[in-house]
């Protein structure tokens, strides 16, 4: 289940014994890594629609995500984060993508409906990506009934969701979720959600979580590093968004929906009085903005937080 490694190599006509020395090698090299790379983990976290308290709010992970995939079709540096080949794909193809029926009270029933939103997340993203000529893994599920562990963190969390880049894994609670969102039957609203934490994966597969979480890392202070991460999760609301839009007609979502998706982004971003050293998802403003700015867009394009010249729709 390992993150890194899972590329089938073609062993062409090689003889047995180089195949045997090149796999010691590769043995030795990811030993290495693994001792390297210390814990690798990309936690992004999203918090309750109340009001969260201060100490429910988590540290996002600054250790970077491992090196998953050696195949040089995935961009990299600089120009993975503002120049991505899946900014010139065009709009989501609208999906069929009808909601099953939700019973907020039946975590079977909160699970059949992640399961059918998360089958329409993969095609959409399967699709852009072949259209960017990036290979594309879909996110592995855990939806959690009861407590347990991640290479991320343990959970029950404060979050009812996150995403856990270490292992490609969206991770959902299925009653903690309704119960963060104040039990709320209105099914886009975890939609919208979901479609957040597949962003994050959707980042990480297009290859620009390695570069920002170096760059973050690399920055000397909290307040600077926030920065960075307000700009992924920015981004990955407006991903969200993008995905809403090509779903919108057949899921479908009405204006009450979209209402409803767009409160909780305000109600999900940082709080008016948090201090700087707290400022990881924007304000409430620029939460909406993107999320609305994606729906409105339907295609990752509109997505480029990286190269926003307007700090002001940033903050
Ligand atoms: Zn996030």
């Amino acid at each position: 289940m390992g993150a890194s490694g899972s590329t089938g190599g073609q062993s062409g006509g090689g003889s047995a014994h180089r195949r045997t020395a090149l796999y010691a090698g590769l043995a030795v090299l990811l030993l290495a890594l693994a001792a390297l790379t210390v814990i690798v983990s990309d936690e992004e976290v999203r918090q309750g629609i109340e009001p969260a308290a201060t100490a429910d709010r988590t540290e996002p992970d600054l250790s970077g995500p491992p090196q998953t995939s050696a195949d040089t079709r995935r961009p990299s540096g600089h120009a993975a984060l503002v120049d991505n080949p899946l900014y010139s794909t065009g709009q989501l193809v609208p999906l069929p993508c009808p909601a099953p029926r939700l019973d907020v009270h039946d975590p079977a029933s909160v699970e059949k409906f992640l399961d059918t939103v998360t089958d329409c997340l993969d095609d959409a993203w399967a699709r852009q990506f072949e259209e960017a000529g990036i290979p594309f893994d879909p996110p592995k599920r855990v939806y959690w009934s009861e407590g347990g562990t991640s290479p991320c963190r343990e959970y029950p969390s404060a979050a009812g969701a996150f995403y856990c880049r270490a292992v490609e894994s969206i991770y959902i609670g299925t009653s903690d979720v309704v119960e963060k969102w104040g039990g709320t039957e209105q099914s886009a609203v975890y939609a919208s959600l979901l479609a957040h934490e597949y962003g994050h994966h959707v980042q990480g597969e297009a290859g620009l979580l390695e570069y920002y979480h170096d760059q973050r890392a690399n920055e000397p202070s909290r307040v600077q590093a926030n920065a960075w991460t307000r700009k992924s999760e920015l981004q990955a609301n407006c991903l969200a968004g993008v995905f809403l839009g090509a779903v919108e007609a057949t899921y479908p979502l009405d204006d009450e929906d979209i209402d409803a998706v767009l409160d909780d982004a305000a109600a999900t971003a940082d709080r008016p009085d948090a201090p700087a050293e707290e400022r990881t998802h924007g304000t409430a403003e620029n939460s909406v903005l993107w999320l609305e700015h994606g729906l409105k867009q339907e295609s990752p394009g509109a997505c480029n937080t990286w190269a926003v010249e307007d700090e002001s729709v940033l903050q």
